[in-house]
């Protein structure tokens, strides 16, 4: 076999999807795994719909996931030219012929088809006119009326078309600009492309893809078809189900360790292994064991890989990585690779399931004034326990070192002393240094806050229960 060319080629009139994301992956892979090559083309011939703000925001969503191309990207509308020769020497070779019936007429033609139960085809009437070109003509395949063709997919096995159910789709428009068929067909052949990996949305035009490569006196490419992606609801995959685009994934505090490792399982199984390094997705993936049946797209498995690269990623590194969405909280760090900043990534780094989640909870170390979750408060800033407070604060004062093991022995030294259960103590403590009930162990919490400030939201709390 000649090495390996895979091709991602999206049209830039959306943003990249997780679908569109699933299927540059396992191109990517896949050409990884061979040792072969994999490019980038932008299927841009919908002027449109096609925006340059799209072809941006899709690189920059694969070089997020760390799917670098080795070619391209290439530009269909850079390559008109391409599609003229070839599109002229099918003309030559009688294999496609021009068609002047006018899209009104076409359009009627469609509806009384579909009126009548009919599906719509062209009726073939300029096939035997022998047009040359000419203002408004478009260029159509001359498909073969009888016989079959069967696609050979790498995934679901030989499906067969019936020649009866295509027609001469047009492969050349009035203005000189290619259909999606012919272009793709152009392409896949010029560059070379030895295997196409694509969902399976576009199994239906890939009998008319062989065709052309036949028609073209070339070998077309193996075909594997990917089944659709669905939501939670059984239905395809949308915006509806919270899908977000790649770069909104990343923007939401994703990881794109976390986002890769959740696409490959889309639909590709390897054993019941869930956690797959970069190496072991390149080393194990293969066509043979993409699922045949549709993936269901699961966000709380999203939530809990990125919750496990959360764990996995170095703290000092994971430092970096928050740093935007704090800054989005109106929290600017200068020396993320502070001791004590690094400690305060550490406390949440166990607990977070995305960046954002990590800074939301982060947020109490680095504000002034601590905001107080009213139920909690409510709960456990009570006058009966400002005595404690006030004793608490003394002791801390007088403590000559701040350190995690002192600070415990002090608060169970004052449990007992009021006996009171050691919770009873620190939950109020808690939603003084904190504003929550909920947050990392109350020690780490006091240690990472330093003295001055624990000292300084404790006598806030008092404050607060005092009425302040
Ligand atoms: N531009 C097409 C799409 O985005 C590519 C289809 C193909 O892989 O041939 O769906």
């Amino acid at each position: 076999m000649s090495k390996v060319k895979t091709r991602f080629p999206p049209s830039p009139t959306g943003h990249l999807h997780l679908g569109g994301a699933r299927t540059a992956l396992f191109n990517w892979l896949f050409a990884r795994h061979h040792g072969g090559v994999f490019l980038l083309r932008f299927e841009d011939t919908d002027r449109e719909r096609s925006r340059q703000e799209y072809v941006d925001s899709i690189r920059e969503a694969l070089e997020w996931l760390g799917l670098e191309w080795d070619e391209g990207p290439y530009f269909q509308m850079e390559r008109l030219d391409v599609y003229r020769e070839f599109a002229d020497k099918l003309y030559r070779e009688g294999k496609a012929y021009y068609c002047e019936c006018p899209p009104e007429l076409l359009e009627e033609k469609r509806k009384r088809a579909l009126a009548e139960g009919r599906k719509p085809k062209y009726d073939g009437t300029c096939r035997d006119k022998d047009l040359g070109p000419g203002p408004g003509r478009v260029l159509r395949f001359k498909t073969p009326p009888v016989g079959t063709t069967v696609v050979e997919d790498l995934i679901r096995g030989p499906v067969a078309f019936d020649h009866q159910e295509l027609d001469d789709f047009v492969i050349m428009r009035p203005d000189g600009i290619p259909t999606y068929q012919f272009a793709v067909v152009v392409d896949d052949l010029t560059m070379g492309i030895t295997h196409v990996i694509r969902g399976d949305d576009h199994l239906s035009n890939t009998p008319k893809q062989i065709l052309l490569f036949k028609a073209l006196g070339a070998e077309p490419p193996k075909y594997a078809h990917v089944p659709m992606i669905l939501g939670p609801d059984g239905s395809r995959l949308s915006k509806r189900h919270g899908a977000l685009s790649i770069l909104a994934y990343r923007d939401e505090g994703f990881l794109p360790q976390a986002l890769r490792n959740y696409l490959v399982r889309l639909g590709w199984s390897y054993g019941d292994q869930e956690i797959f390094s970069l190496e072991e997705m390149i080393e194990k993936f293969d066509l043979s064991r993409v699922s045949k049946s549709p993936a269901r797209f699961d966000p709380d498995k999203l939530l809990a890989l990125n919750a496990h690269y959360i764990r996995q990623e170095p703290t000092e590194k994971l430092a970096l990585e928050v740093l935007p969405f704090l800054k989005a909280l109106g929290i600017e760090i200068r020396e993320p690779q502070d001791p004590r900043f690094l400690k305060a990534v550490e406390s949440v780094k166990p607990r977070a399931r995305t960046l954002k989640e990590m800074a939301e909870m982060m947020r109490f170390y680095f504000v002034d004034e601590i905001e107080f979750d009213p139920k909690a408060a409510d709960k456990f800033l009570k006058e009966d326990i400002a005595p404690v407070l006030e004793r608490l604060i003394r002791e801390l004062e007088a403590l000559p070192e701040f350190k995690e093991e002192t600070l415990e022995t002090l608060f169970r030294s004052l449990a007992e002393e009021y006996q009171l259960k050691l919770k009873h103590i620190a939950q109020p403590v808690r939603v003084a240094l904190t504003g929550r009930t909920v947050s990392p162990g109350l020690f780490e919490v006091m240690d990472i806050l330093g003295k001055e400030t624990v000292i300084k939201r404790l006598k806030r709390a008092l404050d607060h229960i005092r009425g302040g």
